[in-house]
């Protein structure tokens, strides 16, 4: 099985939410530069006070931030472990080159009108990060995190007009990393569409 995988794909394609189904049953250790940006602004650190600028902004945290708060973590990184939401530019994805060869980029597709949809409608937990969704993946209790039971909270970019800027930074900043994994054989896509079982189903077939 390819056991050092990265999730790519547009904000609200999925990617947090397959990465809960592997870390949960598979055992990927699931690294977040999202949860860890916000956790750095939960807590004020210097890096949290940068950061939240651009993320308010749907806007890219800048490279060599990012970079430097990620290289430590990432030699520290050992068995099986996937990346959510890192690279994002292909500036990053050469400093992690650098580093590891993955075995595995999965790139999972969704359109734009599904995405805002998706986003706009998405409540997460602030402790132990799961995701849900108004409609397709409500908790079993309203507002209430099914696995700690923490008061669920929407995210400051999940509003219409800052996840329509995200769309646009995904396409201007991220989207040609599709190519950069598909010229050196290591990409998967996958339709993001549909029930979640059944894209975790296609998730772990190409992991094979
Ligand atoms: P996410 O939770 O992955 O949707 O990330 C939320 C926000 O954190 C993004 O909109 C960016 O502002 C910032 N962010 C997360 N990961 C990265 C990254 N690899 N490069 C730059 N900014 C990032």
């Amino acid at each position: 099985m390819k056991t050092k995988i990265i999730l790519l794909g547009p904000p609200g394609c999925g990617k947090g939410t397959q990465a809960e189904l592997l870390g949960d049953r598979l055992g990927f250790v699931r690294l977040s530069t999202g949860d860890m940006l916000r956790e750095a602004v939960r807590n004020d650190t210097p890096l949290g006070r940068e950061a939240k600028k651009y993320m308010d902004a749907g806007a890219l945290v800048p490279n060599d931030v990012i970079i430097g708060m990620m290289k430590d973590k990432i030699r520290e990184l050992k068995g099986t472990f996937l990346l959510d939401g890192f690279p994002r530019t292909v500036e990053q994805a050469d400093a992690l080159a650098k580093e590891i060869d993955i075995d595995a980029a999965i790139n999972l597709d969704v359109d734009d009108e599904e995405l805002v949809g998706r986003l706009t409608n998405r409540r997460s937990c602030p402790d132990c990060n799961s995701v849900y969704h108004l409609i397709n993946k409500a908790p079993k209790k309203e507002g209430i995190c099914d696995k700690c039971g923490c008061k669920l909270y929407q995210r400051d970019d999940d509003t219409e007009k800052t996840v329509r800027n995200r769309l646009k930074v995904y396409r201007d900043n991220t989207y040609p990393l599709i190519e950069y994994y598909r010229e050196r054989g290591k990409l998967a896509t996958i339709e993001g569409i549909g029930d979640i079982e059944y894209i975790y189903t296609k998730v772990t077939k190409a992991l094979k």
